[in-house]
């Protein structure tokens, strides 16, 4: 291991490859640590929307194609109801099992020549040193990049934070090949299921609820259709709980240190956008380690969240709420061109301006449905 580097990136998930590899293509030297060891898992929902798979692109990072399935819009499902909507003309998403994500993204940042430590544990930080145990390195920049439990937030001093609504979610694989080429999201009760296909014979199936102690074989009984769809088929993973909130931070920069990803504060699991969301935040905070100016991070990450945590908090007025759930999706189903328009939102497609008269249709719908 080298003594110095110019950005050490601290935790080597999702956002902190995303970092190092925009801060590589920038010219900077970077080490990035894990505690872990690749290929690293997580509860996730696997899907990435077509803003997201632009993001990842640019990044130069490519994932085989066998690791993957392509969808091409949403579904909703409550009750006996079901609504559909396709992504705006070119838009696809991507799915790809969270292993695969971070095999392809660790072999990009190695290629690119990113230093990587495995099983390294980052201890502490002070200044200008990062410290591993017994070990100190020297850094001009430090990213923070561990999670939603970050210590770098803590040990920066930026833990204070604005909001927080907490679900819990478990996710597990199953067997099968995919039946749709949407991202399905099944409204319940007291849950969401979240279906996406991963590749041509697995699905990813995540929960999220309220409840604690709702795990994910009692949440699938409230939804018989997918229930149904599943049956026989057999789990290829074990299930892997997490917690998801909508949290945004007052601050993401104190000095030379900068946060990304879930350290950086996090948008709910519903909007399918914690990912896609790191992407862009690495590419503008290499930008401004570049020209020295973190402020200019703070202000762009700021504007990077409003429209995912705008859309989670639309998504989640539904939640728990069946009677709404219900007419949200009888608009929807009569009024095809409303649902298009919110998900070209959603992915940052149309300017909100240009989606609030379509919300004022929603609206009237919702009224009169
Ligand atoms: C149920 C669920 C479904 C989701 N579905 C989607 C989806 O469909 N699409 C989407 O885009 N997003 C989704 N998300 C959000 C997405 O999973 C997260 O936004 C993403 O994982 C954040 O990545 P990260 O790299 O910031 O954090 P993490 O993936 O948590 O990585 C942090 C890393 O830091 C390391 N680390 C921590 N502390 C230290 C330390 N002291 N020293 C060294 N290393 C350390 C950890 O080992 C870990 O590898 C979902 C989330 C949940 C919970």
């Amino acid at each position: 291991m080298l003594n110095s580097t110019d950005v050490f990136v601290i935790g080597g998930g999702p956002a902190g490859l995303a970092a190092a590899i925009a801060a590589r293509q920038r010219g900077f030297r970077v080490t990035v640590a894990d505690g872990a060891k690749p290929p690293i898992d997580k509860s996730c929902g696997e899907g990435l929307l077509p803003d997201a798979k632009v993001a990842l692109e640019r990044l130069g990072v490519t994932v085989p194609l066998a690791d993957t399935h392509l969808f091409r819009g949403v579904r909703f499902h409550s009750s006996e109801l079901c609504a559909d909507a396709s992504f705006p003309p070119g838009g696809v998403g991507l799915a790809v099992r969270r292993t695969a994500l971070h095999g392809s993204m660790t072999e990009r940042a190695a290629a690119l020549g990113v230093d990587l430590l495995w099983q390294a544990v980052v201890t502490g930080i002070s200044g200008e040193h990062v410290c591993l145990g017994d070990r100190t390195m020297r850094t001009r920049w430090i990213v923070g990049a561990d999670g939603s439990n970050s210590r770098v937030r803590r040990w920066a001093g930026l833990d204070a934070q604005s909001r927080s609504n907490l679900r819990y979610a478990f996710r597990r694989h199953y067997r099968v090949a995919p039946w749709t080429d949407r991202m399905e999201i099944y409204w319940g009760d007291r849950s969401q299921g979240y279906v996406t296909g991963v590749s041509s014979e697995q699905v990813c199936v995540a929960f999220a609820s309220h409840d604690a102690n709702l795990r994910l074989e009692e949440a699938l009984l409230a939804f018989p259709d997918l229930s149904a769809r599943l049956r026989g088929a057999e789990p290829a993973s074990a299930e892997r709980g997490a917690l998801t909130a909508n949290r945004r931070l007052k601050r993401v920069c104190r000095g030379n240190v900068a946060l990304i990803g879930d350290a950086s504060g996090t948008v709910d699991a519903i909007t399918g956008e914690g990912l896609g969301l790191s992407f862009s935040q690495a590419v503008v905070l290499a930008e401004c380690m570049k020209s020295d100016n973190l402020a200019r991070y703070e202000a762009e990450h700021r504007r990077l969240s409003l429209r995912p945590l705008l859309m989670a908090r639309l998504l989640l007025t539904l939640d728990r709420r069946p009677w709404l759930q219900r007419r949200v999706l009888r608009v929807f189903r009569a009024r095809p061109q409303v649902f298009r328009k919110f998900l070209a939102l959603h992915i940052g497609a149309v300017s909100p301006i240009d989606a609030a008269l379509d919300g004022v249709r929603l609206g009237w719908g919702l009224l009169t449905a």
